[in-house]
């Protein structure tokens, strides 16, 4: 037996013993299924950093070149799949007593997936927020017909419903992902850095409630040395191996 083959043994075993699970997932997933990380980008983007583009001083100077970003990215991820690691958490929905995602990607793939328990930490690109009455709705039309979108009720502009660079993310939110977290008695994390504030301090919290820690990362990461189990390798690959064994396990 593999040493990976050990611990996924050992992560089957948790979790066919845990009611009460969450996941934190990043960019990583979201790169399996084709979603660019748009920084560094060819083409027509290729003078503009994220860092400029992405934040609350840039759509005040102009509201239309932050849209058109926008909307360049969302033309990209409408085409964009779930791949196997997101189905197999939107089965686990049905697996365990209490199960939720809590998510970096604003992509909304684990939505597209299936999954209903999903905790957005920085928006959804899919959903447009009045930046005069902050009430927010899904609009998965893209290109959009008029741009930058006006809020059909006030007037006002319509922002992208996403957390950018500068931006505190929503209270409620963090509250409601903080709490998942120190609920759960098995925590796995996906393919985030383990750099990006607060997200990061996420599988701590759950750590010191008394979760245990499933990394699944490409490379390790800041976190892995505080997880009990570390899974190398793609979501995609790992999540299918660990669910076809919980399900033989709980067969048995
Ligand atoms: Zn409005």
């Amino acid at each position: 037996m593999t040493m990976l083959e050990h611990h996924i043994d050992e992560v089957v075993t948790l979790l066919a013993g845990a009611r009460r699970v969450a996941v934190l997932t990043g960019a990583g997933i979201s790169a399996e299924s084709g979603v660019p990380t748009f920084r560094g980008q060819d083409g027509l983007w290729k003078h503009y950093r994220a860092e400029s583009l992405a934040t609350p001083e840039a759509f005040e100077r102009d509201p239309a070149l932050v849209w058109e970003w926008y909307e360049w990215r969302r033309g990209l991820i409408a085409s964009v799949e779930p791949n196997a690691g997101h189905r197999v958490l939107a089965g686990w929905e049905d697996a365990f007593e209490e199960f939720a995602v809590i998510t970096q990607n604003v992509d909304g793939l684990h939505d597209k997936a299936g999954s209903r328990t999903v905790v957005e930490l920085h928006g959804n690109i899919w959903k447009l927020r009045c930046t005069r009455e902050g009430t927010v709705e899904e609009i998965r039309e893209t290109p959009l017909p008029h741009l930058p979108p006006i809020c059909p009720s006030c007037g006002a502009l319509r922002r992208p419903h996403v957390v950018w660079f500068g931006e505190a993310l929503d209270p409620a939110v963090l509250g409601r992902a903080a709490e998942i977290s120190r609920a759960g008695q098995v925590m796995v994390v996906l393919g985030t850095s383990g750099l990006v504030h607060p997200a990061a301090s996420l599988p701590y919290a759950a750590a010191r409630a008394g979760a245990k820690i499933v990394e699944v990362n490409v490379e390790p990461t800041p976190l892995t040395p505080q997880a009990d189990h570390f899974l190398p390798g793609k979501a995609g690959e790992i999540l299918p191996a660990l669910d076809r064994r919980l399900r033989e396990a709980r067969a048995a």
